[in-house]
């Protein structure tokens, strides 16, 4: 999907792209669902396949449906480090793991630096040398602490020099423990698969040795503001799983990813989406051949021309592949990961801010796609969805600017209690803010939704 058509007010269709062949497509109907996912691939790097990706949800945000809480983005703290610079993907160790393994660093920074350099294994490290940070930290719940704040735990000992791996950028997950008190046999039962995937991607045998693991970015609570109905603000616009905002506030404790999915499609839109149509009983068959459609077709064409037409000089600079999509979308998650990551602040967020917007200037001046739009060309859909990332990328740097609080995903390095967990202010941020789109290079409006809770009592967080 490329285009979203909007006919007198009310989503009609959409512009469709043959991936293979490059033909634009139109589609016409009563209504529009929207299920392309979330947005984690903005940082390159995550858990997500390439193929989700934000892209769709920006450009029905670009016709008038609001976005909402994209600063919220959850970190996920088992997967595997990255290893370096040609990866295009994180592998995510699942959760389960954090059941029997537990997590450590060594307690001595000379451990940790003979670690980084090829010195010392985690073998060599003495028990009474190890610091089990989270059992530490959080003694009521140990290795079991919400994701947030496993990954925070981890970057802040690789942040203070304690992280292990030839980067620095991870902390082991152990089995050794679970080995002795449960037996080889049952470890391998429960986890086997886990195991094996690890040791065929790292080559590291993990019953042997402890698995290294760091945080990665793995799902989006933010997306399209939809109402109770899973409507958007575009009426006859739909929304439904990762795509939209709801369900999983700040940190997606609540619920279920997949069974939100799963009830979004299987019980919610059947009927909704009829409270809908109930009201659209009169109006006859939606034709793709009016002059919405033929705009938004023409104008998927000249975004792809000119996409096409900026022709990067790739002789200007002695290395070609700075002028490649990925060179531009890696160079943007690294901007992201970095300054508006696992922590932010406002100096973080208005240098993203600027190094965002030169980015995105520069990519519309120098990226090269070869090839042309009449065929098949991942370059060309890469770059598409780029440009939107840029957009995106600058809408999450505003909200997350604008959150003057911690909370859930959110982390403000300004807003943190003494022993440095997250300080929310319910008085002045309990609120969705969903954000309207005015132009490129302008300021969004935000609308604020106040959040009311009748039946639960509004707590601070505690895993001590
Ligand atoms: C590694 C991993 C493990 C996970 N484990 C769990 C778990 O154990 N439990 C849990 O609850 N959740 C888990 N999640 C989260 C959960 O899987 C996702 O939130 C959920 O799959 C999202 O479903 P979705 O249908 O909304 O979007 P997706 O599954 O992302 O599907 C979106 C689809 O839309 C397509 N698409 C995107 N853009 C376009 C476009 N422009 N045009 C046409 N098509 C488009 C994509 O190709 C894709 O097929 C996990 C996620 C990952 C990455």
């Amino acid at each position: 999907m490329m285009e979203l058509v909007v006919v007198d007010g009310r989503a009609r269709g959409i512009i469709a792209r043959n991936l293979v062949t490059g033909d634009l497509e139109r589609y016409a109907a009563h209504a529009v669902v929207l299920a392309t996912g979330g947005y984690g691939n903005i940082y390159y790097l995550s858990t997500n396949a390439m193929n989700s990706n934000g892209s769709a949800a920006w450009v029905c945000h670009k016709k008038g449906a609001a976005f909402a809480n994209p600063c919220y983005v959850q970190i996920h703290p088992t997967c595997i480090p990255v290893h370096g610079d040609y990866q295009s993907k994180l592998t995510l160790m699942s959760e389960s793991l954090r059941n029997d393994g537990r997590i450590w660093v060594p307690k001595k920074k000379e451990d940790a630096e003979a670690i980084r350099r090829g010195e010392k294994g985690p073998n060599d490290i003495p028990e009474e040398d190890r610091d089990y940070y989270l059992e530490r930290r959080y003694p009521a719940f140990g290795n079991l602490v919400p994701r947030d704040v496993a990954s925070r735990a981890a970057k802040e000992r690789c942040d203070a020099g304690y992280g292990v791996g030839s980067t620095g950028l991870a902390v082991y997950l152990d089995f050794a423990d679970a080995i002795q008190r449960l037996g080889r046999d049952v470890v391998e039962q429960k986890y086997g698969n886990l195991f094996q995937m690890y040791q065929k991607i790292v080559d590291v045998d993990p019953y042997e040795n402890p698995m290294m693991i760091y945080p990665a970015i793995h799902y989006t609570m933010g997306g399209l503001w939809v109402d109770y109905e899973l409507q958007t603000t575009i009426p006859g616009l739909f929304a439904a799983g990762e795509a939209n905002f709801s369900d999983h506030g700040a940190n997606r404790l609540g619920a279920s990813a997949l069974m939100q999915g799963l009830a979004d499609g299987y019980f919610v839109l059947p009927y909704t989406m009829q409270n809908y149509l109930a009201d659209q009983i009169y109006v006859g068959k939606i034709s793709a051949d009016t002059p919405e459609f033929d705009q938004a077709e023409q104008d998927v064409r000249n975004r792809l021309q000119t996409l096409l037409n900026i022709k990067g000089d790739t002789a200007a600079h002695a290395d070609p592949s700075t002028h490649t999509v990925d060179h531009f979308h890696k160079a943007l998650g690294k901007i992201m990961w970095e300054y508006v990551g696992m922590a932010r602040n406002t100096e973080s967020l208005t240098t993203a801010q600027k190094l965002v917007a030169d980015l995105e200037g520069q990519f519309w001046k120098e990226v090269f796609i070869p090839g042309t739009a009449d065929e098949f060309n991942p370059e060309l859909e890469k770059a598409y969805r780029l440009a939107d990332y840029f957009e995106l990328a600058r809408l999450i740097i505003t909200d997350a600017m604008h959150r003057e609080e911690s909370c859930g995903g959110h982390f403000r390095t300004e807003h943190q209690t003494e022993d440095g967990e997250t300080q929310r202010d319910d008085e002045n941020f309990m609120y969705v803010a969903a954000w309207e789109y005015q132009g490129h290079d302008v300021t969004e409006t935000m609308t604020k939704e106040p959040l009311n809770y009748e039946h639960i009592k509004i707590a601070k967080r505690n895993y001590k």
